[in-house]
């Protein structure tokens, strides 16, 4: 196939969270429901009981035996870092009372934010978007300015409308990507976009290039599936088996949504991407 697509790992490194940057905010901030993802409830601003005074967790080798698997697929793409040392300057919720209920508030703004510049960077890097580079550059330009803003403008950011302006980028992007790819037309009128395919039994099938955008894939059986060049922006794969499957030069793929699968040593992913411990034990 003389469709290829290029991905700077370098670029995504910085939407990566780096925890030891960070105050804890995710384990505070966010709000769980007692689950199969959490052992606990815990109100949005509480900190949870596994979060040390280093603001470490105390359970981070065994989260998911400790029933905390939602810890293990969630990925702030770097929001953490960036609200503990640039927005609030390295001064953490525990020092700063009166900043902290702000700082809780400010994080999942960021945290949106900072998503939207990981799949700008991701389609800025690829070669099939080449005649739209320029554009979303601008917009990626746009939204790191966004990320310096101070708190109050922060709060005050209508976050869905520039959500819309990345969004239409992002499905150019999709198309350009999965144009050239030669599609299994029959198949993609059974699990078309959007579709509930919860626990779909696709086993070897010719999925290439489809888009997958909001689907929910939970608990699918995609072992030995051909996933090239495929659109997985927003997909629930909670669960989805993907032993044997090719997921190679897909796009909108995250490290958080592949930690939530079942895979093996065959499993193939894009190279910006790595394999789960819990595949390999
Ligand atoms: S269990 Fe650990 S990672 Fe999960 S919220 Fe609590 S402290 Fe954070």
């Amino acid at each position: 196939m003389s469709h290829q697509t290029m991905i700077n790992k370098g670029n995504l490194i910085k939407y990566k969270a780096d925890c030891e940057n960070c105050f804890g905010l995710c384990c505070v901030a966010l709000p769980f429901i007692k689950s199969a993802d959490f052992a606990v409830d815990k109100d949005g601003g509480a900190p949870c009981k596994n979060l040390q005074s280093d603001f470490r967790c105390g359970i981070h080798e065994d989260l998911r035996g400790k029933g905390y698997k939602g810890c293990t697929v969630y990925e702030c793409f770097g929001a953490g870092q960036k609200v503990s040392q640039f927005t609030y300057k390295g001064k953490d919720w525990r020092e700063n009372k009166s900043t902290a209920k702000e700082m809780f508030h400010v994080f999942p703004i960021m945290q949106q934010l900072h998503e939207m510049l990981y799949y700008l960077q991701e389609a800025v890097n690829l070669v099939e978007t080449r005649s739209i580079h320029s554009e979303i550059q601008k917009v990626l330009d746009e939204t790191v300015a966004l990320t310096k803003l101070n708190p109050v403008s922060l709060m005050n950011l209508n976050v869905s409308n520039h959500r819309a302006v990345v969004n239409e980028l992002l499905l150019k992007t999709s198309e350009l990507v999965r144009l050239k790819v030669k599609k299994d037309k029959n198949l993609q009128k059974k699990v078309g976009k959007g579709m509930d395919l919860i626990g779909a039994k696709l086993k070897g099938a010719n999925l290439k290039g489809m888009s997958w955008r909001g689907t929910f894939l939970i608990a699918a059986d995609l072992r030995e599936s051909d996933l090239r060049y495929c659109d997985f922006i927003g997909s629930d794969l909670r669960d989805a088996n993907l032993h044997g499957a090719n997921l190679q030069g897909s796009i909108f793929l995250t490290q958080a949504q592949v930690n939530a699968t079942e895979g093996d040593k065959y499993t193939k992913l894009p190279s910006h991407l790595n394999v789960p411990k819990h595949w390999l034990t």
